[in-house]
């Protein structure tokens, strides 16, 4: 395995932000958030993992899908410009797992077009989660700390270094000219983190859909939306056009199914009216619906963020828990 000193990879890093826009960890009043960074003195390498997950890079909270113009009279389109080549470095195996996720869904037949341009552009160097904790539950449902999927180069912090995996070919390209040495050492292993069984919860859930759990399980819910906006593997969103004059432009930002109006048809009718039915949406699309659609993966990497910041305490490992143990029908 190659591994790198930490004077190289900042080397490493000043060379890349020459050419490429790099994203990082830094923190940002208190919270540590993805920003562009100018210099490898900005990133915060002690990080646990960010408040709101990289994910908001590639699909932003909002964007402009396109602008109609109107010039004497005739209308022109114009479509925005996507960024530059983006380095995202410092991504935690489970949120490039969750790109992985957003990938099977965006850029799947029909293609979204602005997510696939931003996707192409970006290439994921992910560090290994060297303390991980609880709440965190990855290795519960598939991932790992220093899991791979969806990342394009890995890398382990060790006393001498950081030990370096590419994993795409992409991966081997933005490592050239990095002083990469060869080692005899093995990357330190994470810590094991509390681990529980997710085997057969999506078989369970069609024959629970009425049980009277749900209702006592989110009754302190305040819809507050934090949950989806803050998960690496929510993707919805709305679309709205803001008009300026002559000037419309269509733009999507994300949205959120614990919203009251979300799910809202023509004519009025509301068929999540109750938070019940809304946070029921939230957990049967990710243990459910998604993997009924993408193979049987399950769309939750267990980065415990809507552990983390519920503000009434509504655990999604309890409910895990329960639907092993036995909902009552
Ligand atoms: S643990 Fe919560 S926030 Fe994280 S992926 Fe699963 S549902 Fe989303
Ligand atoms: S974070 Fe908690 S209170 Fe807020 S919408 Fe999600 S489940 Fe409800």
């Amino acid at each position: 395995m190659d591994i790198i000193s930490k004077e190289s990879l900042n080397r490493w890093l000043t060379d890349l932000m020459a050419r490429y826009q790099v994203m990082a960890p830094v923190l940002v009043e208190g919270d540590h958030l993805f920003r562009p960074i100018s210099s490898p003195d900005e990133i915060a390498w002690d990080y646990y993992n960010a408040v709101v997950p990289p994910k908001e890079l590639i699909f932003p909270l909002t964007e402009s899908l396109f602008t109609l113009e109107y010039q004497n009279g005739v209308p022109q389109f114009q479509e925005p410009v996507i960024d530059r080549d983006t380095v995202i470095v410092g991504l935690r195996p489970c949120d490039a797992r969750a790109i992985a996720m957003l990938d099977a869904s965006f850029l799947n037949d029909p293609v979204d077009t602005p997510y696939a341009r931003r996707r192409a552009l970006v290439t994921l160097v992910g560090w290994t989660c060297v303390s991980p904790e609880a709440p965190c539950f990855c290795t519960s449902i598939g991932g790992a700390p220093n899991g791979t999927e969806g990342l394009d180069v890995l890398m382990t912090e060790g006393i001498d270094g950081f030990f370096v995996r590419p994993v795409t070919e992409k991966g081997k390209a933005l490592l050239t000219g990095a002083e990469l040495k060869q080692t005899d050492a093995t990357p330190p292993e994470p810590p094991p983190l509390p681990v529980f069984s997710t085997e057969g919860i999506t078989e369970k859930l069609p024959d629970v859909f009425l049980s009277p759990y749900w209702q006592e399980q989110v009754e302190s819910c305040i819809s507050c939306k934090i949950c989806t906006f803050l998960c690496p593997t929510c993707y919805c969103f709305d679309v709205r056009d803001r008009r300026d004059g002559e000037s419309i432009e269509r733009l999507r930002c994300w949205d959120s199914c614990q919203g009251a109006h979300f799910s809202r048809i023509a004519g009025g009718y509301n068929p999540r009216a109750t938070k019940t039915a809304r946070w029921k949406q939230f957990f049967y699309h990710k243990y459910l619906y998604y993997p009924e659609r993408f193979g049987g993966v399950i769309a939750c990497v267990g980065c415990a963020r809507c552990v983390r910041k519920c503000p009434v305490n509504i655990d999604i490992r309890e409910v895990i828990r329960d639907l092993k143990e036995g909902l009552p029908v």
